[in-house]
């Protein structure tokens, strides 16, 4: 699965260049499906949909997106595989 498109609570449209982004809290989506890659239902939910922006880019760390969001979906980002650099929630007990 590396190939995620994103869905948000919230949109934010660019005033310079009407450029669509997500705001609020933000799931992973593949498109063409209907529920987040944690297992929501859109329709249920009544996530906006951005299929012209990739998971990557509303990273809060290192995406081009991610102004106005807020919280990243713990269990997506499971889901997609932790990026670099960022704590991974595991189920090992890291015993010093
Ligand atoms: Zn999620």
């Amino acid at each position: 699965m590396s190939s995620a498109s994103v869905v948000a609570t919230g949109r934010w449209t660019d005033p310079d260049d009407g450029f669509r982004a997500p705001a609020g809290e933000v799931h992973a989506w593949v498109p063409g499906t209907n529920q987040t890659v944690c297992g929501l239902a859109l329709s249920r939910e009544g996530f906006q949909r951005f299929p012209h922006i990739s998971w990557p880019d509303i990273m809060p760390a290192t995406g081009r997106h991610a102004d106005e969001v807020t919280d990243v979906c713990r269990r997506c980002a499971a889901g997609m595989g932790a990026r670099r650099g960022e704590q991974r929630w595991t189920r090992r007990d890291p015993r010093p």
